[in-house]
């Protein structure tokens, strides 16, 4: 172990990444990652894998992914030069955070959240500035101003609508925290198309502090294929853009992003069904008088349980039910999380609560 010397002390500190989980089998209900219920329709797979198939795999991809750059400055409504890809949205935190932390930045995060982002922010040395959320799990947009005003950090990470707990900010808190600071704010919109309450995006043309990342691993079912994009006015991506590791984006991904882009009915159609699967799933869970469920701005729910909810999660696994347990966030002690997913796999996982509650 002599070579452990070598390894940065930033990086010696960390628990590696470790989710329970089961090897994907048909009847596995799998309601655990946030993904798309639905793949995409084995017609449009085909179409481009003859489409791949016709590329040349000796030549590297665009290294600026231009097709897919053109489809989403047209489905977005911004500036080519607003707009950098990636190999999904979690490439383009490393990207941003590469760009702005090195030791001792000051970077202020709302928490329970994504935990990349404590994890990017802890490798690059930099200084975490956590805001607990309200005890109903609600951001508390008050203490998250006057913490930026006295700490002035670099750095504000917002995710909104927010993983773990679903909760999300008007547009009009978030631009409260931009206008509050001279930090960048990163807003991670990753589950914005299943929200009631609006994007941050018509903030973008006034605030060159704004990054918007969004992801077409959730709402546009290419979790498998990793494509992620992120917002920002042009001489922002200019910089970011840097640090970037190139040829990221490969032909395979990029042609099937534009593709789902195009299918506008099919992506709203599942968006309104799984909101509908996600209110039915709260409705049914607030029935269960052992049970404690947030509302939820996204494509999941979480509940606390009054019992241990690891004996809860351990049981719904051995009847092939995944979900999360996210037990170990701060403030969410026995609680667990869901995503909504066929009515069908929704209804088992559902009965198998009912029954192991007991
Ligand atoms: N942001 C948040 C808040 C997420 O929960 C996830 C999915 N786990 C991602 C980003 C990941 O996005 P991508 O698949 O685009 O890397």
């Amino acid at each position: 172990m002599t070579f452990m010397k070598n390894i940065k002390q930033s990086v010696r500190e960390l628990e590696a990444y470790s989710v329970k989980s089961k090897p994907l089998s048909p009847d596995l209900i799998k309601l655990n990652q946030n993904e798309n219920p639905f793949d995409l329709p084995a017609e449009l797979k085909r179409e481009l894998i003859e489409e791949f198939l016709q590329q040349p795999w000796n030549r590297y991809p665009d290294v600026f992914p231009t097709r897919l750059i053109e489809a989403l400055s047209q489905f977005v409504g911004v500036p080519m030069e607003s707009i950098i890809a990636a190999n999904g949205s979690n490439e383009l935190m490393y990207s941003v955070l590469m760009a702005i932390v090195s030791k001792g930045t000051k970077v202020l995060i709302p928490t329970p959240t994504f935990f990349l982002y404590e994890k990017i922010v802890k490798i690059l040395e930099g200084e975490l500035i956590s805001v607990p959320a309200k005890p109903d799990l609600s951001f508390d947009v008050e203490q998250i101003l006057a913490t930026a005003a006295k700490e002035q950090p670099t750095l504000i990470i917002l995710n909104s609508p927010n993983s773990p707990t679903g909760q999300m900010l008007t547009i009009e808190n978030v631009e409260r925290i931009i206008a509050g600071t001279d930090a960048f704010v990163l807003v991670d919109e990753a589950y914005i198309e299943f929200a009631d309450m609006p994007s941050v995006l018509p903030l973008l043309k006034k605030y060159d502090r704004l990054i918007i990342l969004r992801t077409f691993s959730k709402a546009f079912s290419l979790a498998g294929l990793r494509i992620g994009y992120l917002l920002a006015q042009p001489a922002v991506c200019a910089e970011l853009l840097k640090p970037k590791i190139p040829f990221t984006v490969n032909n395979l991904s990029m042609a099937a992003a534009v593709r789902v882009m195009g299918e506008k009915k099919l992506i709203s159609d599942r968006i309104r069904y799984i909101k509908a699967e996600k209110e039915k799933l709260y409705r049914k869970l607030s029935e269960m008088n052992e049970i404690k469920v947030f509302s939820s701005q996204t494509n999941f729910l979480i509940f606390r349980t009054k019992k241990n909810a690891k004996v809860l999660f351990d049981r719904l696994l051995s009847e092939n039910v995944l979900i999360r347990d996210v037990s170990s966030y701060p403030m969410l002690e026995n609680t667990l999380r869901v995503n909504a997913g066929t009515e069908s796999e929704n209804t088992v996982f559902l009965t198998a609560v009912q029954k192991h509650l007991k």
